[in-house]
């Protein structure tokens, strides 16, 4: 999947860290039969997909509707708190004071900003952990969307804390030392420095972050493995391996993902899919991460961060002279070089990053609909493409109205998806698959 995107985000923010991602799909099955008359439109696609939509009973698919749609009202929530959250620190001047306990420690100014940057993490992450845990432990349970206990959770979030708190200061420290050098010029340099520390960050994710949270070893299961790497090897990927990771130590859900950058770029599922999935589907996921690797998602995805950012620092630079310019000195703040305005550059984040988020959702959504269609020119699998989106549906919303499409997904809806396997299949009526058609997904809970 693509996060550059929503990692940059997300570090900037300093929130959590790169959740796993995605799915798509894919199989290799010799097509044959180019020489039949099939009509080209052997399926009523609409009555494909209604079916295969069918599969979820209503009582599950009223609860997965809740689950997504109180999502986007968690979403103004984190960012009321988190602006509320700094606010308070301006306010009362608890960032002034941090940085005083920053220039009392030392002279040296870019430990006096890694100083600031604990102290501020430290106070930001205290202040939103209520909604953090209703958000992250209580409501995942509520839906059944969890395996774990709040011991095992609260490990994964102190994980993520150290993380945030090292590779945050690798980021912030430059940028208040380029901030300091460079005068307004700063964003554009600021921009290039991000993309820079997100492409690292992408580097090492899956060979210092990702085993952090999960274990991931060489899928072995030659049944499974060789189908995969046929298509691998067919799509010009020069992959020798592809690799597992337990995501079962979290949660029921299915997913595969792209991580890596250059040299540690590699393709994995979880056990989940292993274990719900029928080769076909895992195939047709496998297509899907492959046309993210093909298509050079990541290095797109980089290239819009980028652009992005250089919009967002702009609009970082003004408000910070704007608000300044009115609070600066009842907030105790000195200026754009000094450390405490931290919390109002955040708050300006959390601004732009709200308004744009139709912006990135469609981005990310168009990457992810490109790679479903390459998944099933490779895989050819439009049955088994049809039951994982039905899975992905346990946790995003099936069939929603376009313009919540638009919004605010950040992947197609499964609508969407199936309608696009089904439209597939009309045109390969010889690809059909009635075991996959009449598989059941869901037992009733
Ligand atoms: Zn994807």
């Amino acid at each position: 999947m693509v996060q550059a995107t929503r990692l940059a985000l997300a570090v900037v923010l300093l929130f959590s860290l790169p959740a796993a991602s995605q799915t798509g799909s894919a199989s290799v099955q010799p097509a044959q039969s180019t020489a039949s008359s099939a009509p080209a439109q052997s399926i009523d696609v609409k009555a494909a997909v209604d079916a295969y939509l069918a599969k979820m009973p209503p009582a599950q698919r009223a609860r997965s509707d809740a689950y997504f749609e109180g999502g986007y009202w968690l979403m103004l929530w984190d960012v009321l708190l988190g602006v509320f959250v700094l606010w308070l620190m301006l306010h009362f001047r608890w960032s002034a004071r941090m940085r005083n306990l920053a220039e009392r420690i030392t002279r040296f100014k870019p430990i006096q900003t890694a100083l600031y940057w604990i102290q501020f993490i430290l106070v930001f992450l205290a202040l939103t952990f209520p909604l953090g845990v209703y958000e992250g432990y209580l409501r995942e349970h509520k839906y059944g969307l969890s395996n774990q206990n709040f011991g095992q959770w609260l490990r994964d979030q102190l994980v993520a804390l150290a993380l945030i708190l090292v590779l945050g200061a690798v980021l912030i420290v430059p940028l208040f030392g380029l901030v300091r050098r460079l005068g307004k010029t700063w964003r554009v340099w600021g921009a290039v420095v991000t993309i820079v520390f997100v492409a690292f960050l992408n580097l090492i994710a899956p060979v210092y972050i990702a085993p952090l949270f999960n274990q991931y070893k060489k899928l072995e299961d030659a049944r499974i493995k060789d189908p995969i790497l046929q298509i691998a090897r067919a799509n010009g990927i020069p992959a020798n391996d592809v690799y597992e990771f337990d995501e079962s130590r979290q949660s029921n859900r299915v997913s595969a993902k792209v991580s890596g950058f250059a040299g540690t770029m590699r393709i994995s599922l979880n056990d989940n899919l292993l274990k719900r999935c029928t080769l076909p589907e895992i195939e047709t996921t496998m297509g899907h991460e492959m046309g993210h690797y093909v298509l050079n998602h990541q290095y797109k995805g980089l290239l819009i961060t980028g652009i992005v950012l250089v919009i967002a620092f702009a609009f970082v630079n003004w408000g910070i002279s704007y608000a300044l310019a009115r609070w600066g000195e009842a907030w105790d703040v000195r200026g754009i070089t000094d450390v405490a305005v931290l919390p109002l550059a955040a708050i300006l984040f959390y601004f732009f990053f709200f308004i744009t988020t139709p912006l990135n959702n469609t981005v990310e959504r168009t990457m992810e609909y490109e790679a479903d269609m390459y998944g099933l020119n490779a895989a050819r699998q439009p049955d088994g493409e049809a039951n994982v989106d039905m899975m992905l549906g346990e946790y995003r919303k099936l069939d929603p109205g376009p313009v919540e499409e638009f919004v605010l997904f950040d992947h197609p809806s499964g609508r969407t998806r199936i309608t696009a396997a089904m439209r597939w299949k009309a045109e390969h009526p010889e690809t059909s698959s009635a075991e996959e058609m009449t598989k059941k997904i869901f037992t009733e809970k």
